[in-house]
């Protein structure tokens, strides 16, 4: 089979890899229909990354049909169609008895990072029952992909971890899926404002059809950000602010954003420390979580897609073929440039 390949920082090839195989009775055999690429992809192409080794097939998202199962597996057959959860999860150990599945004792993020993933014609999913979902009749797989990772993501960690409420002003800090997917699903609880930060103009532009009520361009540095936040809030500050960046100067941002009683919800992978402004903060009963997406809640977003109270579909700008896949990445790549936000790669081989 086709399978887009990691071959050290820079290096992905596109080439042969044997089809992947039942190891353990617990695994299936998933016929990849539809995947995406992951702004984390790109951090593990600069090398940044040092679990995925050389020969890694890339990919932890993506809808399919299912092409075998273990004898272990009771929750699927043969030609399920099936939605792949980014986090693999056993179902049993400490974590996942917690719903941490992102600390799952036997799982967690393994798929195209130490197994391989689903950027190919078919992958191996390990623990099936408890990794996959099944596709209510009728959904639309592309909007589905965006299931897999950054609904979830977006979702748990920061509007569930900020805890979003009716009437609050919420800011999000970075235009990207994962910040537009908070976006989305912030509209949930109904929030009086939602105030998009970002650099990047056109994404700004997007997010007020996406629902953003205030947008704000961040490129000439924090100052004049804050200055905007506190004159749209009477100098309060924001009740919730989701930081979707991952880098110092958008967490000090958020420190500085927050309301007295507010909730700073991180959601950026972070490569490098940040300082914490307690001298200003410890007063000020703040409340700052972290997480890793766990996608505990996918199968309440199928529900809401099902519904059409929540259509992920809209994140999506640009249509590849699998065998393709080199362009979808040099698009995904160039996001600012190609006004690129979320890929499909449909498996055309
Ligand atoms: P992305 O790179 O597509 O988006 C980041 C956005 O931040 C871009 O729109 C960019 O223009 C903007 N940005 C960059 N510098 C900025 C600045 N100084 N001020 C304001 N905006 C700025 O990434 P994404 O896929 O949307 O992911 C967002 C973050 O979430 C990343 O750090 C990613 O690694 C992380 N993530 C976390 C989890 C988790 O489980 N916690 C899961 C998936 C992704
Ligand atoms: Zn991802
Ligand atoms: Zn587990």
């Amino acid at each position: 089979m086709k399978a887009l390949v990691y071959h050290g920082p820079n290096n992905p090839v596109f080439e042969d890899k044997p089809k992947p195989v039942i190891q353990k009775n617990t695994d299936a055999i998933v016929r990849i229909s539809k995947t995406t690429i992951c702004g984390t992809d790109l951090h593990i192409l600069k090398g940044d990354v040092p679990t995925v080794v050389d020969g890694r097939i890339l990919g932890h998202e993506g809808v399919g049909i299912i092409d075998e199962v273990g004898s272990g597996v009771s929750n699927f057959k043969k030609g399920d169609h099936v939605l792949i959860s980014c986090i693999t999860s056993c179902g049993r150990c400490r974590s996942c008895k917690k719903q941490m599945y992102s600390h799952c004792e036997n799982g967690g993020w393994i798929l195209g990072n130490t197994i391989d993933g689903t950027q190919a014609e078919f992958v191996r999913i390990p623990y099936a029952d408890t990794s996959l979902h099944h596709i209510p009749h009728g959904l639309e797989e592309e909007a589905l992909v965006m299931l897999s990772d950054i609904l979830p993501t977006g979702f748990e960690v920061g509007v569930l971890n900020g805890q979003v409420r009716l009437g609050d002003i919420v800011a999000i800090v970075g235009a990207g899926p994962v910040g537009m997917a908070a976006l989305l699903t912030a509209q949930f609880y109904t929030p009086a404002e939602i105030i998009m930060i970002d650099i990047d103009a056109n994404r700004l532009e997007l997010s007020k059809k996406f629902g953003a009520t205030q947008t704000i361009d961040s490129s000439t540095g924090n100052e004049r950000v804050i200055q905007k936040v506190m004159e749209l809030t009477e100098g309060r500050g924001v009740d919730v602010v989701i930081e979707a960046v991952g880098i110092p100067a958008t967490f000090q941002l958020c420190q500085h954003i927050v309301k007295a009683g507010g909730h700073i919800a991180n959601v950026g992978v972070h490569g490098k420390s940040v300082e914490l402004h307690l001298e200003k903060l410890w007063g000020h009963n703040v409340t700052i979580t972290t997480g890793l997406v766990d996608t505990y809640t996918i199968p309440v977003l199928l529900r809401t897609v099902q519904s059409k109270k929540l259509m992920p579909q809209q994140l999506i700008t640009h249509y590849f073929k699998l065998s393709e896949i080199m362009k979808a990445y040099h698009t995904f790549s160039n996001a600012a440039k190609e006004k690129a936000l979320k890929v499909i790669i449909e498996n055309d081989l």
